[in-house]
């Protein structure tokens, strides 16, 4: 009679459509093995293949099982087993995952890694602090760059290489001659280029995965919260003057955002995180800009090729760090680099209860314009 049986123990994938949408949805179990899992299944469905079924899915006896495999076949014989095991109420799905897409309900992709991705990310892989999941995290991180020159130039490099899904590059400025010594991300070929079109091809030459996000713009107080509300969960401040820092630090503040700051000069650079309500802003390091004379990022100040590959490089870090949840962010440290020295150093930096952005009584409330009182020439 197994011709009955069969005719109790499978139902069609309309039937089992309508059951997983019902108010009491049965438990859905694929059955198929992990390389044939990894390929796609049914939403909410467990992973138990057909050799583990014993034990591992017996804390469901009693309840409403609905088994699939890819065709059918192999699920309907565990449907078989379980009954005679003295499961009630298994059926299997006739068809298979293959009736059920054929049928046009959706298949979920798996959360995983392609071919290609896990030789491209191998070396992730294998450490324990990344791996698989840490990876997918990478590929669903969204981080904002201010700046695709010096200190850009690395980050958004490295940043794309390890996978982190959704660059967003900030910059008005196109290629010049002077950029070439320690911009990396820009080629000779790109001379008179925008920087945001320059960086964006050579981003997606390196790894097809990231989708780079360009703002050919500059950031103002009246562009910063449009540009700040697309997604972004850090942000890498590679500016070059201090308008756009102290911008970026109130508007950090105000969007919640932590910020991996780097600054660079002659052959010292230094690099630490902002992170608001845990740690310093920038503010309350440095709560006023400098009088314009005295400031060397108003006008070019000069600066050693490498240097904004060591910081512009560490800031690439404390990116995947803060993403990936992992190790000790620069929360509340400056890291100095001297590279003459040939050292680094380290200096304890407090949040300041009489910050004018993120302290107790804040006095600065809205974005101020530093811009003309910079005088920055354009
Ligand atoms: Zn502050």
């Amino acid at each position: 009679m197994a011709g009955d049986r069969e005719l109790l123990l499978e139902i069609d994938v309309g039937r089992a459509h309508e059951l997983l949408e019902s108010d009491e949805p049965p438990v859905l179990i694929d059955v198929r093995e992990q390389s044939e899992w990894d390929t796609g299944r049914i939403a909410g469905a467990l992973h138990i293949p057909m050799g583990e079924l014993g034990e591992n899915v017996e804390p469901y006896r009693g309840r409403a099982l609905v088994l699939y495999c890819a065709r059918g076949n192999r699920s309907l014989r565990a449907a078989e087993a379980l009954s005679q095991q003295g499961f009630e109420g298994v059926v299997s799905v006739a068809g298979g995952i293959q009736a059920w897409e054929q049928a046009g309900f959706p298949v979920e992709l798996p959360a995983g890694l392609d071919e290609e991705q896990r030789k491209r990310y191998s070396r992730h892989l294998l450490i324990p602090e990344i791996g698989l999941a840490g990876q997918r995290r990478l590929l669903d991180a969204s981080v904002l760059l201010v700046g695709a020159g010096g200190l850009g130039s690395p980050a958004a490099l490295y940043l794309a290489a390890a996978g982190v899904g959704r660059i967003g590059i900030v910059d008005d400025d196109v290629v010049d001659e002077s950029n070439l010594q320690r911009q990396v991300l820009h080629s000779t070929a790109a001379l008179g280029e925008p920087k945001v079109d320059s960086a964006t091809r050579r981003l997606g030459e390196l790894n097809p995965d990231v989708e780079v996000v360009p703002y050919r713009e500059r950031l103002t107080p009246e562009n910063v919260d449009r540009v700040l509300d697309e997604g972004w969960e850090v942000i890498v401040d590679g500016a070059d003057n201090f308008p756009t820092r102290y911008l970026l630090n109130d508007a950090s503040v105000w969007h919640d955002l932590p910020i991996v700051h780097g600054s660079i000069f002659r052959f010292e650079g230094q690099v630490t995180v902002f992170a608001p309500g845990s740690g310093p802003c920038y503010r309350c390091l440095f709560p006023e800009p400098p009088p314009p004379e005295l400031a060397p990022s108003c006008a070019e100040g000069g600066v050693l090729g490498v240097l904004p590959g060591v910081i512009g490089s560490i800031q690439g870090s404390e990116t995947l760090k803060l993403v990936l949840g992992v190790g000790r962010p620069l929360v509340g440290r400056l890291l100095l680099y001297d590279a003459l020295e040939g050292s680094f150093d380290e200096v304890e930096v407090r949040r300041d209860p009489a910050c004018p952005v993120c302290g107790e009584s804040p006095t600065i409330t809205e974005y101020v314009d530093y811009v003309e009182f910079c005088g920055r020439p354009r």
